[in-house]
């Protein structure tokens, strides 16, 4: 085993880190964090640290890490046939019977899936099967997709155009042209703050009506949401949200992806977040949850009504022109197989909604009335804490104090992993669906310890 000393070196040398300051990483500014093992809801690293990962790495390894199960049909499926492609009707067993069980634990008028590696190449070929959809029915000036500011869809050319925050598009020149952004339906953060829910609610669709009337409902083809913002800052919608955005989308015939990227699999307490909250898609992105992780996997559920259309384009035109070499990889299958068998095996569904509303309502009761905590909201496994400088007039602080970033790593350093979002003072969570409720505690006490302790003068 190499030196740490030598690992360190390495990697500050060789390794091009996603989402890291690299000058910073580079010249050692920054700690690097080497991972070495996990167990259930926890991680192991090289300096000998166990900590609760309270994000379950980032919100993906939902049935907690070192699961046997899903190594061995990893292992099983290696040996068997690591590989074989899906072009031109080719498949594996894996492949087959994944996509069934994704089907049936689908929304209603879901037809088929497409498979592919990660979130963000799913949505990309979710905004490519939009405009194949489009221009079979010939209608080729109908092709903007509208996301909602603190959406997060991926950091592609398109995807990270959909992803609606500043730091991805920021010297990357996007957002590409065909993207639209609207409201983002977050109460908390509402610019008139004599807004009831509800007449939230109508400002977050008369916002999007207003964008469909000025571009022109004939140029948009979609509307892409995740059921709850995630990464944007773990934001559920206010009550009557996704009802009436549907409306408006029915009306303008604008199809609707529902990026469950990170509540599909059961995180809000539901098998998926489009159940919990009514949504009836066109197309569901999915992700993370599918293998928890333990293989690279996403894929697109495509609905009924775009599926037909397909059928007959595929009839006029010849076999659809998009495919990735490693799509329905078997190694990924299986692993999706063993992942979903487990869900259900350990009723891992219903542990995420129980443990998760327990964790929500330990977090309030610790936390409400704590002077700089302005918001704690969360839905099933998810949660978050947002601070502010003054609760009643609800004022932020300027985000060159790093308060988000220095309570995540205060917390950090009592052993608990919870997540600065990216925009704005807030401290995620998303633990993994195996949390149990004296694990609950721990998040919660070690946070109220860190929060009470910081000086946020
Ligand atoms: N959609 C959502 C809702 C996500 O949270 C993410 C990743 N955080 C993605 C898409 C992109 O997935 P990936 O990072 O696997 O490309």
């Amino acid at each position: 085993m190499l030196k740490n000393d030598q690992l360190d070196q390495w990697d500050r040398e060789n390794f091009f880190h996603p989402s890291t300051h690299l000058a910073q990483h580079a010249r050692g500014e920054s700690p690097n964090r080497i991972v070495t093992g996990g167990s259930g809801a926890h991680i192991e690293d090289r300096d000998g640290n166990k900590l609760l990962d309270a994000f379950a790495g980032l919100y993906c390894v939902n049935v907690g890490y070192g699961r046997p199960e899903i190594a061995d049909a990893i292992a099983a499926q290696a040996k068997e046939l690591a590989y074989y492609h899906a072009y031109v009707g080719h498949g594996t067993e894996a492949s087959i019977t994944l996509s069934k069980m994704i089907l049936d634990r689908a929304p209603k008028n879901m037809s088929k899936v497409y498979f592919g590696l990660g979130g963000s190449d799913a949505n990309e070929t979710n905004v490519k099967l939009i405009w194949y959809y489009n221009n079979i029915l010939g209608r080729p000036e109908k092709k903007k997709i509208i996301s909602r500011w603190r959406g997060y869809h991926g950091s592609g050319l398109m995807t990270g155009s959909l992803t609606g925050l500043e730091l991805f598009h920021k010297k990357f020149d996007l957002p590409l042209a065909q993207v639209l952004h609207t409201e983002a339906p977050y109460y908390y953060r509402r610019d008139n703050l004599d807004q009831t829910e509800e007449q939230f609610v109508e400002h977050c669709v008369a916002k999007l009506e207003e964008l469909i009337e000025r571009e022109g409902a004939d140029t948009i083809a979609a509307f892409i949401g995740e059921p709850i913002l995630g990464t944007g800052g773990i934001v559920p919608p206010p009550e009557g949200y996704w009802a009436a955005i549907q409306k408006v989308l029915k009306k303008h015939d604008i199809l609707l992806v529902a990026d469950e990227v990170v509540t599909g699999f059961g995180r809000l307490g539901t098998m998926m977040g489009s159940d919990h909250y009514d949504i009836e898609p066109d197309l569901i992105t999915i992700a993370k949850g599918l293998t928890s992780a333990y293989a690279p996997l996403s894929g697109s559920i495509v609905g009924d009504k775009m599926w037909k259309v397909f059928e007959q384009g595929t009839d006029e035109y010849g076999p659809i022109g998009h495919g990735w070499t490693y799509s329905a990889h078997p190694i990924g299958a299986a692993a999706g197989i063993a992942n979903l068998k487990l869900i259900d095996d350990l009723n891992l569904v219903q542990n995420a909604g129980e443990v998760g509303s327990y964790l929500n309502a330990q977090m309030h009761a610790a936390l409400d009335d704590h002077p700089h905590v302005g918001n704690i909201r969360g839905e099933g496994m998810m949660c978050a804490v947002e601070f502010v400088k003054d609760k009643d007039s609800r004022t932020f602080f300027d985000p060159s104090q790093k308060i988000g970033p220095q309570i995540a790593g205060a917390l950090g350093q009592k052993k608990v992993i919870g997540r600065a979002m990216p925009q704005g003072d807030i401290l995620g969570f998303a633990p993994p669906f195996c949390l149990t409720k004296q694990e609950a505690d721990e998040v919660v006490s070690k946070t109220a310890d860190v929060v009470n302790a910081m000086d946020f003068s």
